[in-house]
């Protein structure tokens, strides 16, 4: 054994045991930022973090005093492998609300949805199959797929979402070249990181192209409650049974207990529940009944209304401030979710600029976190999930005097060439 491995922070007398895919493995850039981002007087725009403190506290106290009190037992113990009953039943009822038609059958529990990201993963991808996603695509999907080896193809994607012309062309170049495509993946509603959404005129386009060449569709939906003004157009999942369906509690209702779900054909749906049991033997059983207990005897959607005010106001208040300070900055304009999406001049580096950034006192998420290629240099991602309004409003000023400052240098520095 080698004891020359310095790989990572710590010493490492293990790196030549240590299985293939265990070299995918490196911190998230959005994981990296925690201990920076969370000193007080640094506003972070980075992580995607839910404003749990929205949620009435008392809502959850009671939904675990009832719960105790009714099947205390039962929530403490272990379970079957697919999930509570009952809890699947509900999540039926609320994936109706986006327009798809289910069984309690179908429906697998998981330990949130990137558990639900990682089993699915982990039953279809081989080393050097392609994933297909959006350009840009959430940075913990890809890696997922990164640990599974698989190579991660992007889409080109504009402010409808995911192009099909784009999306037809690339299936048929990688399948001249031999590729093996396993799925493709996408965030249909307010995406991570973009805030885009997939036009309603796109959606049957991608399910059609998809099922041509026998493509699987994987549909991760977190997001798509939380609309600001319109409803989103319905699910792939309600055009299509073959689509795998992610959802999660995890941004309707708080993250910590850790409960997402997969909707997928019987098929599948059945490898997946014993992956699920090798893997974890069963999710938890007390998450799931204290978010059944709170779905039963509370108003959740009145609290799902709650949770779209706020981050209406902060999106609001986030786009007012990137108007004011740097009006000629390109960015999408969300209509619903966590983020937003800001390219910069050629030429500027998001993650060389993130320690000015810090030292100005805010923190963002820099574009190549996203890519699975190396690109989205000029990128970054805003959250304006967590911060409150005023807070986002000081982080974007913050931001625009060290974008507007690399921007002049920049300028600065092209002229000076033009002259050489
Ligand atoms: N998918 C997307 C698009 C996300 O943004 C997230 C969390 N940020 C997840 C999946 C995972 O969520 P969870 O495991 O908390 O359900």
């Amino acid at each position: 054994m080698s004891n020359s491995g310095q790989k990572g922070t710590n010493f490492d007398q293990w790196l030549d045991s240590y299985a293939a895919r265990a070299n995918a493995l490196s911190v998230s850039e959005v994981r990296a930022l925690f201990a920076v981002v969370s000193r007080p007087e640094v506003v972070s725009l980075a992580g995607g973090m839910p404003y749990v403190h929205a949620l009435p506290k008392d809502l959850i106290a009671r939904s675990f005093e009832t719960l105790m009190a009714d099947r205390g037992d039962l929530a403490i113990q272990y379970s079957g492998g697919q999930g509570d009953l009952k809890l699947r039943d509900q999540v039926r009822e609320l994936m109706a609300l986006e327009g798809i038609k289910s069984s309690v059958e179908d429906i697998v529990m998981t330990t949130g949805s990137q558990h639900g990201l990682d089993l699915v993963s982990g039953l279809f991808l081989d080393k050097g199959d392609v994933v297909l996603a959006e350009g840009p695509s959430y940075v913990g999907a890809i890696g997922i797929f990164r640990h599974y080896e698989a190579h991660i193809e992007h889409v080109e994607t504009d402010h409808d979402g995911i192009q099909p012309e784009a999306l037809k062309e690339t299936i048929a170049r990688l399948k001249t070249q031999g590729r093996k495509i396993k799925f493709l993946y996408l965030v249909p509603n307010f995406a991570n990181p973009s805030g885009v959404t997939l036009a309603e005129k796109r959606r049957a386009k991608i399910v059609e192209i998809c099922r041509r060449n026998k493509i699987l569709i994987l549909e991760d939906n977190p997001y798509g409650l939380l609309y600001f003004d319109k409803k989103v157009p319905d699910a792939l999942r309600s055009i299509d049974e073959n689509v795998i369906y992610l959802g999660s509690f995890s941004k309707i209702l708080a993250p910590g207990f850790r409960v997402g779900y997969v909707l997928a054909p019987p098929a599948i749906r059945e490898k997946l529940v014993l992956a699920q049991e090798s893997a974890i033997l069963c999710p938890s059983m007390f998450s799931q009944s204290m978010i059944s207990e709170y779905l039963s005897n509370s108003d959740w959607q009145g609290q799902i209304d709650t949770f779209r005010g706020v981050y209406r106001e902060r999106r609001d208040a986030a786009l007012e401030a990137l108007a004011e300070h740097l009006p000629k900055l390109s960015t999408t304009h969300p209509d619903g979710g966590f983020y937003l999406w800001i390219t910069l001049p050629d030429g500027i580096d998001s993650k060389a600029m993130l320690p000015l950034a810090v030292k100005e006192l805010v923190a963002y998420t820099p574009g190549t976190a996203f890519y699975g290629d190396g690109t989205g240099h000029n990128k970054l991602r805003v959250c304006y999930s967590f911060p409150t309004p005023e807070n986002i409003k000081v982080g974007i000023k913050r931001l625009a005097t060290v974008i507007n400052l690399q921007t002049e240098l920049l300028e600065t520095f092209s002229k000076k060439g033009a002259t050489k």
